[in-house]
């Protein structure tokens, strides 16, 4: 490889995806090349540990050659068939068919997307569609949370909670109300984990009333929150909201982008807390992100009601349930069982949290979280006040910088260090990720 070529030709052509485009002009992007198991090689071959998983997605490593040639096969036989207008192919029915197995009873029925945004989207319409032909048209609200990150198409965005992603971008959809997030390192502050749970049941209930149930549609939630901050909520939180849903009949969606298939220690992250969603939606791993596929679940329940009327569902995106991509899902969701992946990503993530836990004896690192290998090291200036670091994003530049002198990729964001590996990182593997995580903090705050 011409790096410095490919660097030149990438700042002069490539408006890339959720970066600092200022930046990327000035310092040009990091090529990578080649990846084999939990690690990735630059164009100028230097090895990197894939702290991130590509984007909490390749939970099977990189390098597969068994999806390479299920792509393969399926391409040679048939490459492109829609699933619009009945239309259908073998790949698309058997991943149906086999998700209705992994999934908890009753989410027996699926439709598919390209990525999270649009499961999310379609997670939304269909909970609205739900109650428009259950003759409750006005039942549209949708209930998220702050620091929810649900992707950035106009309906995911609006249930996002995360400011920073609107702005500049204009005026959103209306009807999405965001709640405060199970965030008890900071939101709890001054309340037992009881006391705070009670607080957010509070101001569900609340919300619930001032708004009128007749007018909610659905509440969304990733089971662990990530990309806003890997929220691990307390104890008792999910059953107590999913509660206070079901009572006043409102659709609970969760959003499992990131934790389906094996990344927080279950094959699902409502397995870790005994919920039972309406709608579950879906991307990232089921391919392992070697192909972009995403969709989400419904009951039974909701299955029927859809089903119920002699019209057309006129929701539905060209490659819902590309043939291609349908073929490498089943045989990930294979490697993922065959190999029993979530869990090594329980005892990889126990291992790695009880490891980083250490860290919390340096004055800058606030707090350390996790669910499996859903992993963040928050810091802060002060630890008692537990004000963040200003301005935010230089320290997450610099630990950038320094994590990738040290050969991690991790994602560095204002809050800290996040970290979330192939789950098939193995224990030397872990052990050189807390070496590099220990050096860049000491390298950028000492
Ligand atoms: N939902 C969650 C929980 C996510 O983490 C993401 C992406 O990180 C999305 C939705 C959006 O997925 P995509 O980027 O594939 O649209």
């Amino acid at each position: 490889w011409n790096a410095a070529e490919l660097i030149r030709k990438d700042q002069a052509h490539h408006l890339h995806p959720l970066s600092n485009l200022y930046r990327l002009r000035q310092q040009g992007p990091l090529v990578l090349v080649r990846g084999e198991g939990a690690w990735l090689w630059d164009a100028e071959g230097n090895r990197y540990l894939d702290g991130f998983a590509g984007l909490w997605n390749v939970n099977v490593g990189h390098g597969r050659r068994e999806l390479a040639e299920a792509a393969r096969a399926q391409m040679e036989e048939v490459a492109f068939v829609p699933t619009f207008f009945g239309l259908t192919s073998p790949p698309t029915i058997e991943l149906a068919a086999r998700l209705a197995e992994l999934f908890p009873d009753p989410i027996n029925h699926f439709q598919f997307t390209s990525g999270g945004a649009e499961s999310n989207e379609t997670a939304i319409k269909i909970a609205r569609y739900y109650w428009w032909l259950k003759g409750q048209p006005e039942r549209v609200k949708i209930l998220s949370r702050q620091m929810a990150y649900h992707g950035i198409a106009m309906g995911a965005l609006s249930a996002t909670g995360v400011p920073a992603y609107w702005e500049g971008f204009g005026p959103r959809p209306p009807g999405f109300i965001h709640l405060t997030a199970p965030y008890y390192y900071r939101a709890g502050e001054g309340m037992t984990e009881a006391e705070f749970v009670a607080a957010l049941v509070r101001e569900l209930e609340e919300t619930i009333e001032r708004e009128g149930p007749e007018t909610i549609a659905a509440f969304i939630g990733e089971p662990v929150q990530g990309a806003g901050g890997v929220v691990v909520p307390p104890e008792g939180y999910w059953p107590a909201i999913a509660e206070v849903l079901e009572r006043h009949g409102i659709l609970l969606i969760l959003d499992e982008v990131i934790t389906g298939f094996g990344r927080t220690g279950t094959m699902f992250g409502m397995q870790q807390y005994g919920l039972s969603p309406d709608i579950v939606s879906f991307a990232k791993a089921i391919t392992s992100g070697y192909l972009p596929l995403g969709g989400v679940g419904v009951t039974d329940e909701i299955f029927d009601v859809l089903s119920s009327v002699d019209r057309m569902f006129m929701h539905g995106f060209t490659y819902s349930g590309h043939p291609v991509a349908c073929a490498v899902a089943l045989r990930n969701l294979q490697i993922i069982e065959e190999e029993r992946l979530p869990d090594n990503a329980r005892e990889a993530g126990s291992y790695l949290l009880s490891e980083l836990s250490e860290l919390l004896d340096r004055p800058y690192v606030g707090n350390v979280r996790g669910k499996g290998l859903m992993l963040l090291v928050e810091l802060v200036a002060d630890k008692a006040t537990k004000a963040k670091f200003e301005p935010s994003f230089q320290l997450a530049s610099k630990l950038e910088q320094a994590t990738r002198t040290r050969g991690l990729i991790a994602r560095c964001t204002p809050e800290g260090i996040v970290l979330a590996p192939p789950l098939i990182i193995t224990r030397e593997e872990c052990d050189f990720l807390l070496e590099a995580v220990a050096g860049a903090l000491e390298d950028v705050l000492g």
